[in-house]
């Protein structure tokens, strides 16, 4: 049986009043558990702990991990929520009541628990840290998913891969993606599964070898100049996405390149590219796969070097170059943000992080009838793979995969898009219907005579182009209705 100390212990930065906060809440929530059991026969008790300890990994504030402790004592015990706010404060209480929101409506039909997700998307809209916790929560339920019935565990495999594998993406969370991921694989797609373990472990042994060949290297040059690196080393790529990966490359493995890579941590941006310099000079890199997210991010936030080079034998390999800061925030995104120790910077950060979608999330309308079509917009809007598109001025606009200048147009303001007569993708002129792709320039041409139709709604991919354009077609054809009406007359 762990104790608290385990939980404080991995929680970097906490000082006399968080600890005592901390530990009340698992005093507290040890007791009222008390006699619970998990499927797995163990004490329910180790669930809130194991989440606890997810949420102390991510260096998450005092608060969030007392939420951690307590986030099923209004689900699964007779604590009140005036108790629980009279013992820990309203803060705990709302984030417990958030994460509650989601919990108390396990899949009981499609609809309901349509409505638990957007009241979910509600609470956390307000506060990131209730998504934190659900995160932690659903990790540690997969990492115990064998105790469940089969049909149940396929299920929640699947909405963890669909849902939260894919806001935590969008959150920048990559460490937690990848964690949820790999989590749920096995459960999901088991024979898939058993495929990549193959994969891996018939590849790895080379790859590494490959790449330690060229860390010594790479380590010696460094040696004869000033560079400022902090530390090298190697990361696997998850398996899920691995997977992912191999379906866009019609299952062929030589094509991937990645699934080692060399990290290469450094001191600042400049040296970021001095080393991106240094490398492309003792090998020759492959043509097309120099990815600068340092002066392009992606859209969640993410920022590093990649370039992918020939090692001279035949062997290919991938490097990526970041600084400290790039790792911390690729690793932790939004919680970052929330981690105890750059409390002192979070007006800073409030930029970096204003999630305008997450405002976007919150307004999406939604009724009982409709709870297909709120999945569906949801899973296009917020949980598909995004593209980023330029305007001609070099602004970027994050759109859902294979979206239109339709959507790109009204992306940007809705009467550009009422008014959309042309368009030049990467200066050629296109059909206004194509499908964008990732880094396309896109230029609007804008004629006053210009409308909409019902072909553009067909060819229209965000539900904020549809919308605009129903509208549209509604108002109009009612006006064109009432000037008949009154010529009739
Ligand atoms: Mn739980």
């Amino acid at each position: 049986m762990s104790n608290v100390r385990e939980i404080l212990d991995l929680t970097k930065g906490l000082n006399e009043v968080d600890e005592a906060l901390i530990k009340k809440a698992y005093d507290f929530s040890e007791r009222v558990h008390q006699g619970q059991k998990r499927a797995s026969g163990d004490p329910y008790f180790t669930h809130l702990v194991e989440t606890a300890k997810i949420l102390g990994s991510l260096e998450m504030d005092a608060q969030t991990i007392a939420g951690g402790l307590l986030h099923d004592v209004l689900e699964n015990t007779e604590v009140t929520e005036k108790e629980l706010e009279e013992k820990f404060g309203s803060e705990v209480l709302f984030l417990v009541n958030g994460v509650t929101n989601l919990g108390t409506l396990k899949y009981r039909g499609r609809e309901r628990h349509v409505e638990s997700l957007r009241k979910f998307f509600v609470a956390m809209a307000s506060d990131l840290r209730v998504v934190i916790i659900k995160f932690s929560d659903r990790l540690h339920n997969l990492r115990t998913l064998q105790y469940l019935r089969e049909d149940k565990r396929k299920r929640i495999a699947m909405e963890s891969l669909e849902v939260y594998a894919q806001l935590a993406n969008r959150l920048g969370m990559g460490r937690m993606r990848g964690e949820l991921e790999d989590a749920a694989f096995p459960f999901a797609f088991p024979k898939e599964n058993a495929q990549i373990e193959e994969i891996i472990k018939e590849k790895k042994d080379l790859y590494q070898k490959n790449l330690s060949e060229v860390k010594k290297e790479l380590e010696k040059e460094l040696g004869k100049g000033k560079h400022e690196v902090l530390e090298m080393n190697y990361r696997i790529k998850h398996k899920y996405s691995l997977w992912k990966k191999l379906i866009k490359r019609e299952m062929n493995i030589e094509k991937v390149y990645d699934i080692v890579a060399l990290r290469v941590v450094v001191t600042s941006i400049e040296e970021c590219y001095r080393v991106l310099g240094l490398i492309h000079s003792i090998w020759k890199p492959l043509p097309g796969r120099i990815k600068d997210y340092v002066a392009t991010p992606k859209p969640n936030g993410y920022r590093s070097i990649h370039t992918t080079i020939f090692t001279g034998d035949g062997g290919i390999a991938e490097i990526q170059i970041r600084t400290k800061e790039m790792q911390q925030e690729a690793a932790f995104g939004v919680a970052a943000y929330f981690a105890y120790k750059e409390q002192s910077g979070r007006a800073k950060r409030d930029d970096k992080f204003k999630f305008q979608w997450l405002e976007e999330l919150k307004g999406l309308n939604y009724t009982p009838r409709e709870s297909n079509k709120f999945m569906e917009n949801l899973k296009t809007d917020f949980f598909s793979d995004r593209i980023f598109i330029f305007t001609p001025e070099g602004d970027i606009v994050d759109l859902p995969e294979d979206s239109s200048p339709i959507d790109f147009a009204y992306a940007i303001h809705s009467d550009i898009g009422h008014h959309l007569a042309g368009v030049k993708i990467n200066g050629k002129m296109s059909s206004i219907f194509s499908k964008l792709k990732n880094k396309d320039i896109v230029e609007i041409l804008k004629k006053d005579t210009a409308r909409p139709s019902g072909k553009w709604l067909a060819n229209a991919k965000t539900t904020l182009a549809k919308r605009h354009i129903r509208s549209y077609l509604e108002k109009h054809s009612l006006l064109s209705r009432l000037k008949s009406f009154r010529k009739s007359r």
